[in-house]
């Protein structure tokens, strides 16, 4: 039985790991709060992702650049003038629509009918036409494809408009124009602009990337599946800068190297696809997305774009300031290779968007003689990576088991738990997604071994005290 988005949602909010924003007033659409599970999960995840881009590779370091940046930071990525979506409103219900999302829906609609053909030459058509701006074609597509607003079920619809994605704050207390300035709608510009900075005190020669992990705010339209298109999300990027014309040999090697990563994290084969774009953004000569298959079909987590050498040149011509890197290798013909702007490859990846294919992945549901829930994580992923669990609380044996959980603190994440029955306990262990429980029983009194209860196969195996450290330690790893 596979689980619907209500389901992940419903365990989510239940079992501590997210809550909807500001929820006793009813939530604020788009923001959600990561609760005491969730936020071990996410941290995880960071985690792992840092060490398989950093610590792994010599040559890539990080950077943890402020959310507020110069505003022409922002004209010179193309964000002011290009980071638009473009919406419509049906008039009788009063309801904003992304028209691209519009046209992505019926296109599915004829898919799922058989209708390849058409749903495909339905999406050529709308990449066409919004490429071109052509806005009014775009609305004129909508009627003609008769797609009725899902509220009022009708198509009184009104223009197509663009509508920009960054949010804008003033810095100060004067409201002036100069002083607008915007929440950052991608990280990647605070490594751009770094970009020598690092260089220089690094030391780093090309190849070399700059990691970071950080919040990005998008003013999303439409808001919805969770904690898939959030308003205030995080990203993991990491822009990899290559002599120009061996971004090509670099872009596959990343798109290889990341699809590893979602696979090594537990995420199925079977689950992970590439889709290659057939319509490029302003800055890149090549992209694609890794696309995981969600409750609600294939969609984006990671993004490989080749984005030349477009931020670095722009951000040169808006700074004044020269953004060259000096190559002392030779070239070819025999002669030093000189000045140049990097060429970048960079990889994208949404924390929120990947905690969510995590999640999804891992709930599971067996049904048969005993229906059991749990949540199949990579136990490096785990919230809680033990709890020991004293068969009961007298004869010494809760004082053992507290022992043997404060001394494993030191090393993971560890609880301890004497309440209710040892299924009972388990099963709550099992919703979290614990990979392994420490029974204390009579015995342990007797020969310092406890037995370790493994989350997925429920097996049950005899060990001595002074193996879980490493024992556990080991699996938990990543
Ligand atoms: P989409 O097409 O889904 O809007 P995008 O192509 O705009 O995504 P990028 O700008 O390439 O996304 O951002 C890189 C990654 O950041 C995405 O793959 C996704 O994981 C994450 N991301 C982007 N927008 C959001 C959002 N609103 N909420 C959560 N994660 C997001």
């Amino acid at each position: 039985m596979s689980a619907t988005l209500q389901d992940i949602i419903s365990h989510a909010k239940e079992y501590g790991f997210v809550f909807p924003s500001s929820e006793i007033y009813d939530g604020l659409q788009a923001v959600y709060d990561y609760g005491q599970n969730g936020v071990e999960l996410k941290n995880n995840l960071k985690q792992v992702w840092w060490k398989a881009m950093t610590q792994l590779h010599d040559n890539i370091v990080g950077v943890d650049a402020a959310i507020f940046m110069h505003p022409l930071t922002w004209k010179a990525s193309g964000h002011v003038d290009g980071f638009n979506d473009p919406m419509i409103d049906n008039k009788d219900s009063k309801k904003r629509y992304r028209a691209d999302q519009l046209l992505e829906g019926k296109a599915e609609e004829y898919a799922a009918a058989g209708q390849q053909d058409k749903a495909d030459a339905l999406l050529q058509k709308m990449g066409e036409l919004l490429s071109a701006e052509k806005l009014d074609e775009v609305r004129d597509l909508i009627i003609a494809e008769g797609i009725t607003c899902p509220i009022s079920k009708t198509s009184n619809w009104t223009e197509v408009r663009q509508f920009n994605l960054m949010f804008s704050t003033q810095v100060g207390s004067v409201a002036e124009d100069s002083s607008l300035i915007y929440l950052r709608p991608e990280t990647a510009q605070g490594i751009f602009v770094n970009f020598l900075n690092v260089q220089k005190s690094g030391r780093m020669k090309v190849p070399f990337g700059i990691a970071q992990i950080g919040k990005a705010f998008r003013n999303e339209i439409v808001a919805r599946q969770f904690t898939f298109r959030m308003r205030e999300f995080e990203q993991m990027e990491m822009q990899f800068f290559v002599r120009p014309g061996s971004e090509m040999e670099w872009y596959e090697k990343w798109k290889e190297t990341r699809m590893r990563f979602h696979k090594a994290i537990g995420l199925p084969a079977e689950k992970l696809k590439y889709h290659d774009h057939e319509k490029l953004a302003h800055y890149a000569n090549a992209a694609v997305d890794i696309e995981f298959e969600f409750p609600f079909g294939f969609r984006e987590i990671e993004g490989i774009h080749s984005r030349t050498d477009f931020d670095l040149r722009n951000h040169q011509e808006l700074s004044k300031k020269k953004l060259q890197y000096f190559d002392p290798d030779l070239g070819e013909d025999g002669k030093a290779i000189g000045n140049y702007i990097p060429y970048v490859i960079e990889t994208s990846v949404g924390a929120d968007r990947m905690f969510l294919a995590a999640f999804c992945n891992a709930y599971t549901v067996e049904t048969g003689e005993k229906e059991r829930t749990y949540l199949k994580l990579h136990p490096a992923l785990s919230p809680i990576k033990a709890a020991v669990l004293p068969l009961v609380k007298k004869d010494g044996l809760a004082e053992k088991a507290q022992e043997i959980a404060a001394s494993l603190r030191l090393h993971f994440r560890t609880v301890y738990d004497e309440g209710g029955a040892i299924g009972k306990r388990y099963t709550r262990q099992d919703l979290i997604g614990t990979p392994f429980c420490i029974a204390v029983d009579y015995e342990t009194m007797e020969n310092n071994t406890v037995t370790i209860r493994h989350r997925d196969s429920m097996e049950q195996e005899r060990v001595p005290i002074d193996q879980l450290k490493e024992k556990i330690g080991y699996a938990v790893d990543f």
